[in-house]
């Protein structure tokens, strides 16, 4: 049972239906991955369900296991590109845990051990940087 209104209009939603771009890395029946516009650390990727829930909680179980095939492929994929020691895996749930963009997605983000973390949803990056950034993720994966 759904426990919020989605909104089909949000940007995550427009970037499934291709009526706003992103920087792909991934995509297959049920998932979809791209470059996060304002990154915390380079190689920044989201990972979302093709499917309208706002959070884990509204997201169907089979694209809930969906997304975490995906997100275990592109963190393989996000690690190998990057050469990062470490890996984050983040998903937010409801505006009082830090959601800002209300169709359910995943954070895969590159650590380094002494490098800090980009505030959150702060700062746009170069969008060449990020098409570079989507290429090195691609090419990892084959
Ligand atoms: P949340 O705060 O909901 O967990 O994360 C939303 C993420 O989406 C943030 O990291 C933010 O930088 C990213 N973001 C916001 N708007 C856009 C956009 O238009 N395109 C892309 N690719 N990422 C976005």
């Amino acid at each position: 049972m759904l426990t919020v209104a989605y909104d089909p209009n949000n940007i995550f939603a427009k970037i499934l239906r291709g009526e706003a771009p992103c920087f792909q890395v991934y995509e297959d029946e049920m998932t979809f991955a791209f470059m996060d516009v304002m990154p915390q650390a380079e190689g920044h990727t989201l990972v979302i369900p093709k499917y309208p829930a706002e959070d884990l909680l509204d997201l169907d179980p089979e694209y809930a296991a969906a997304m975490a095939k995906t997100v275990k492929k592109i963190a393989a994929a996000v690690k190998k590109a990057f050469d990062a020691p470490g890996i984050l895996v983040a998903q937010l749930n409801g505006a009082p845990a830090g959601q800002t963009v209300f169709h359910i997605h995943t954070h895969i983000i590159p650590r380094s051990q002494g490098i800090d973390l980009k505030l959150h949803a702060r700062q746009m990056a170069d969008f060449d940087e990020l098409k570079k950034h989507a290429e090195r993720i691609k090419a990892a994966m084959n």
